[in-house]
């Protein structure tokens, strides 16, 4: 399955709001062939996820994994999750404020606010349906490719530009401390 180009911020597919996906149509050759595009193209990219929007096929489904990232050395494990027409609802009002890229925001970070605790529940890549809670810093990647099917991207919802910071940056200033806040989270939440 070939590796796709991944669009950058302000291209019109990435800023709309992506379709549901038809359940009846989740076991066809098609819908199959986009889940294995966004999986190889995830791990060709180090990326932790990515939305089918960010490779121009604009329906609601996206892929998520980490295990010992490169690009986010921080971040506790996520075994390879494919959701497809996710929801997501918030379980209480604690946020972390959390730095994040995107591979459709080349070279810059910030800081959003996120929910730690939420529900998810999806159709997985056999049209079953799924229902979980999600706690810890797993909950903040959920919500980054969650955004994605709704046309947010991490700078749209930054509150103090100040965080906005290179990568190269951030790697020498403010990673450790950084990873820091994350390790403590993953602590009391486990994830
Ligand atoms: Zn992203």
């Amino acid at each position: 399955m070939p590796i796709r180009d991944i669009l950058q911020i302000g291209h019109p597919v990435l800023e709309a709001r992506a379709a549901e996906v038809d359940v009846e149509r989740i076991g066809t050759a098609q819908v199959q062939g986009w889940i294995e595009d966004l999986i190889d193209t995830m791990r060709a990219a180090d990326g932790a996820g990515i939305a089918a929007n960010q490779v121009g096929i604009p329906y609601r489904l996206f892929v998520m994994e980490v295990n010992d990232n490169p690009r986010y050395p921080y971040k506790p494990p996520i075994p390879l999750t494919i959701a497809i027409n996710p929801e997501i609802k918030f379980l209480s009002d604690q946020t972390f404020p959390s730095n994040e890229g995107c591979l459709s925001v080349p070279q810059i970070r910030a800081t959003v606010e996120r929910h730690v605790e939420i529900a998810v529940s999806y159709h997985d890549r056999r049209g079953k349906k799924q229902s979980r809670e999600v706690r810890g810093y797993s909950a903040c990647t959920w919500q980054h490719e969650y955004d994605h099917l709704n046309g947010i991207l991490f700078p749209h919802r930054v509150r103090d530009p100040k965080t906005f910071c290179s990568w190269s940056v951030f790697q020498e200033y403010h990673q450790a401390e950084f990873a820091e806040a994350v390790g403590r989270l993953v602590k009391r939440w486990g994830a």
